[in-house]
């Protein structure tokens, strides 16, 4: 991995010990789960403080909870932002940047490339809204100017993409965005902050489903705004208006998740790297997705916006959608998953899962067919990961 200028404390650190600073206290040195859904109020003058803004102590877990604020605390310092605020899932962090941002008779421009229920959110619950989206194909970018129009508030970007692992150009997108008034989001959940910092790119906002590799171990469910505080301020309005707090066990075990995040990160990039190699060179493998690899579409922005090329990994296989199920069924060390970042291997399948029910037309335009499967590396032993890859496509 290449490294960065040293002119703040690593990510690795940031990961240990932002959001929980316990010098000279008799605190336990792992941070206590707050289950407490209502605070004690010292007394009236601090109430009145309260209700003038000017207090920042504990009232309500909806409003803030000492554990939750460790690890949005944690969290604005891996991605240098201001301020982060968690949500209940990935997808109540869109929608509460939506709602912060967008109101009834605007619209926003989107990437067609982006998570399956995102473009849900936006295909169907946004209109019922008022808010309309115009999605830009990926081939189409070069063009995403003409996409904006005069009600245009919000520029929703995702890098890399889902599944085949494209990078478009967020510097020059972001500034596109921001020259038109845009507030530009970026959806980092495929690159985390450790590859990728979307806010010194030029985003305005950065969402994650925490729920992948934040969280790392498949056993949380939460979702991430990380920004200035002139955006983030108001999508914790939102939030708090709109009920989507994370519960501070989960915000517990996402902070427990974030301790690892860069060695996690690390190992997996070289694990996958690793088997991107293999599997351009396998019979049964007609194409491989893979930032790393130089022909690939996203290797040039990846080389300039990223650290290193990630954790996922698709690829298309000979024999098509037959061959396809016959190969998931067949490994026994990686598990069939719809979703990914975990300290566990998994494959999914994009046909059946993230992308089913999608108009061939739409596949077209995404580069997504049977053929596509896609990896999520993991960090066991790279030579189990490959050796379970080749028996399973052995057997396609
Ligand atoms: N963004 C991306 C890139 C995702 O992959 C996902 C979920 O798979 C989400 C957002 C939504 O996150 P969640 O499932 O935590 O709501």
């Amino acid at each position: 991995m290449k490294s960065r200028s040293k002119t703040r404390l690593g990510d690795a650190t940031h990961c240990i010990h932002a959001g929980e600073e316990r010098h000279g206290s008799n605190r336990g040195l792992a941070t206590e789960i707050d289950l407490a859904s209502v605070f004690v109020v010292p007394g009236v003058e601090e109430l009145r403080r309260y209700a003038e803004g000017k207090s920042s102590a504990y009232l309500y877990t909806r409003y803030a909870n000492p554990t939750t604020r460790a690890a949005e605390v944690k969290l604005a310092a891996l991605e240098d932002g201001e301020d982060c605020v968690v949500t209940a899932s990935g997808m109540a962090a869109a929608m509460v940047a939506v709602l912060a941002c967008c109101r009834s008779g605007d619209e926003i421009v989107s990437m067609l490339d982006i998570y399956g229920g995102t473009l849900k959110l936006f295909q169907n619950l946004l209109p019922r809204l008022g808010v309309r989206t115009r999605f830009v194909p990926f081939h189409q970018l070069e063009r995403v100017e003409t996409y904006f129009s005069r009600r245009t508030r919000m520029l929703f970007l995702e890098s890399p993409t889902n599944p085949t692992l494209r990078c478009p150009e967020l510097e020059r997108l972001c500034a596109i965005g921001r020259r038109r008034g845009a507030c530009v989001l970026v959806d980092n959940t495929f690159a985390t902050p450790i590859l990728q910092k979307p806010l010194a790119l030029g985003a305005d906002l950065v969402l994650h489903s925490a729920t992948k590799y934040l969280g790392g171990h498949s056993d949380v469910t939460a979702g991430a705004l990380v920004g200035p505080r002139k955006w983030v301020g108001p999508a914790r309005q939102t939030m708090v208006q709109s009920g989507g707090c994370l519960d501070p066990a989960a915000s517990y075990l996402l902070i427990r998740g974030l301790k690892t995040l860069e060695v996690r990160v690390e190992r997996a990039c070289r694990n996958a790297a690793r088997i991107a190699e293999v599997l351009s060179g396998h019979p049964k493998v007609t194409r491989v997705l893979y930032p790393g690899l130089p022909g690939n579409q996203g290797h040039a922005a990846a080389r300039r916006q990223m650290r290193d090329f990630g954790m996922m990994v698709s690829f298309e296989i000979r024999g098509g959608g037959r061959a396809a199920e016959r190969f998931i069924d067949r490994l026994r060390l990686w598990y069939l998953a719809t979703s990914l970042g975990g300290v566990e291997s998994t494959v999914s399948y994009p046909v059946l899962s993230s992308h089913v029910g999608l108009a061939k037309k739409t596949l077209k335009l995404l580069d997504v067919s049977a053929a596509t499967v896609r990896l999520s590396v993991g960090i066991e032993d790279a030579d189990d990961l490959i050796a379970d890859l080749d028996q399973a496509l052995d057997a396609a």
